[in-house]
């Protein structure tokens, strides 16, 4: 019923409003541009109309009257429609102009701010557009048109006095005559300046120099578009105050093999870092049918994932059942994230060994007594949890919960691994189904095991590992790789 124009921010997924991920969700039609985040779309319903019509970029372009067709078709049949544009869509969007449409026709809409380009490229260079001490006032410039032009809309003479910083958006074509036309103007040659490329993307890329220096440096460093253009003093302080390069993993790309179910958070805490992440997963968790196991006949119920804990919860409610169904037992988790997908149903586990490896749950256990356990786990693993339970004279039962199955590697994770500086292995079956689907790590990618076991599987794969986690969980996969990291950088 409505038409939401709506702003994606400059490119990191991080910097979507709130609000923008919800109308996302909501939406019936997404019409969006070209430089939005990457999983901006997510979100989307499955069955939304997704529609394309940015300029540039190599596709065919959809000119400006199009789109508003577009908008007034989809918005007259009632949809819930989002217009979704980089950065904020009443700067340089043309969302003003959407809007006037709009108004027109008698449709709703309502307009999302987002963060804009000329805002956050510069605040992720260590560039604050305002400062107390260097800059009371701040303009958005465009730098589409040529300044030489005499018909210029932009008055560049009174643009040089403009005293504050000048933001300047589309002005790495015209960047030259820009700096010039400012300095011609009365803006010292020496005034700092930077050029930012692909602002707040794991990619970003920053020149700077001076009004006199800036289009040659640049040039030099092959700094384009899109990037945002800044003069004035704050400029300076990108060296002192950058902090996007002080992260552990920046500049890292970092391959992630594990299922995409479980994926994201890895994901998640290596772009935390600094790290570019690279979705390849191999393998998928398939839940395996079967009853909710009888959990009140033991008195030792032991999960080594948090899968295992995962599914055996799905049969519990498949079975009508709940946390209760735990109640007489003691709970072991073989490490902190099968504790905490425990915690996520309620339940406290009991033990939880200091080496996350089947052998060190049998230490864990040691002084505790056992008559009857369960250990609820993967159908493929291995039986050193069991038989040592059996050896000490304890009836064991097994259910296999889930397998885990081979995903394909779409060409898109194949180019990222063998371009990667790292790929993470978090489990055997992450390395076998990998090599298995033909992954190929790049001469210089770097193999990171999250621990002794998945090194052997590395090992019986023909190569070695060049990173293996001390403590064997993500955490301290992460750990190891920003040691690894910072060794190699010196
Ligand atoms: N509505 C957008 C601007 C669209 S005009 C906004 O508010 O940000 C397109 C221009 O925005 C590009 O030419 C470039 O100058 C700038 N831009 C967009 N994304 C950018 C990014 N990630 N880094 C640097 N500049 C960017």
């Amino acid at each position: 019923m409505t038409v939401y124009l709506v702003g994606a921010g400059p490119g990191d997924p991080g910097l979507l409003t709130a609000r923008a991920l919800e109308l996302i969700a909501a939406a019936d039609v997404i019409v969006h541009d070209r430089l939005i985040p990457s999983g901006a779309l997510h979100g989307a319903r499955p069955d939304a109309e997704l529609r394309y019509v940015g300029k540039g970029g190599g596709g065919p372009s959809v000119s400006q009257e199009d789109i508003g067709e577009l908008l007034l078709a989809r918005g007259r049949a009632g949809l819930e429609v989002v217009r979704l544009k980089g950065g904020d869509p009443f700067v340089f969007g043309r969302g003003g102009e959407e809007a006037e449409l709009l108004r027109d026709a008698g449709i709703a809409f309502e307009v999302v701010p987002g963060v804009t380009a000329g805002i956050a490229a510069p605040a992720y260079a260590g560039i604050p557009v305002t400062h107390r001490d260097a800059a009371s006032a701040v303009a958005f410039v465009t730098g589409h048109e040529n300044p030489d032009k005499l018909e210029s809309a932009l008055d560049w003479t009174a643009l040089a006095r403009f005293p504050g910083t000048l933001v300047v958006y589309m002005g790495v074509r015209q960047l030259e005559a820009i700096a010039r036309r400012l300095i011609d103007g009365g803006r010292s040659p020496d005034e700092p300046a930077a050029l930012i490329e692909r602002g707040t993307l794991p990619d970003q890329r920053v020149a700077t120099g001076t009004a006199a220096t800036i289009a040659a440096v640049a040039a030099r460093e092959g700094v384009g578009a899109p990037a945002i253009a800044l003069f004035g003093p704050v400029a300076a302080l990108s060296g002192r105050l950058g902090w996007l390069q002080a992260r552990p993993l920046s500049g890292v790309t970092v391959a992630v093999t594990r299922a995409r179910a479980q994926a994201s958070g890895l994901a998640a805490r290596l772009v935390a870092l600094g790290a570019q992440a690279v979705q390849a997963p191999a393998i998928r968790i398939a839940p395996l049918p079967g009853p909710a196991p009888e959990l009140q006949r033991y008195d030792l119920v032991c999960l080594t994932s948090p899968n295992g804990a995962r599914c055996l919860f799905e049969r519990l409610t498949a079975a009508g059942r709940d946390a209760r169904a735990l109640a007489g037992a003691r709970v072991a988790a073989i490490g902190p994230g099968t504790a905490a997908a425990l915690r996520d149903h309620g339940i406290v586990a009991d033990v939880v060994p200091e080496r996350f490896v089947a052998e060190g749950l049998v230490e864990a256990l040691a002084d505790v007594p056992v008559r009857r356990a369960l250990v609820a786990r993967a159908a493929e693993a291995r039986d050193v949890l069991p038989d040592a339970l059996r050896e000490r004279g304890a009836e064991v039962d097994v259910v296999a919960l889930y397998e885990t199955v081979a995903e394909p590697l779409d060409p898109d994770a194949r180019a990222g691994v063998a371009a990667a500086d790292y790929v993470t292995f978090t489990s055997s079956s992450t390395v076998r189904f990998f090599f298995g689907a033909g992954g190929t790590p790049g001469p210089q990618t770097r193999l990171a095991s999250i621990g002794p076991v998945t090194s052997d599987t590395l090992r019986e794969h023909g190569r070695e590992p060049d990173v293996e986690a001390e403590r064997h969980d993500i955490e301290g996969l992460i750990d190891a790789l920003v040691a690894d990291v910072a060794r190699s950088t010196g």
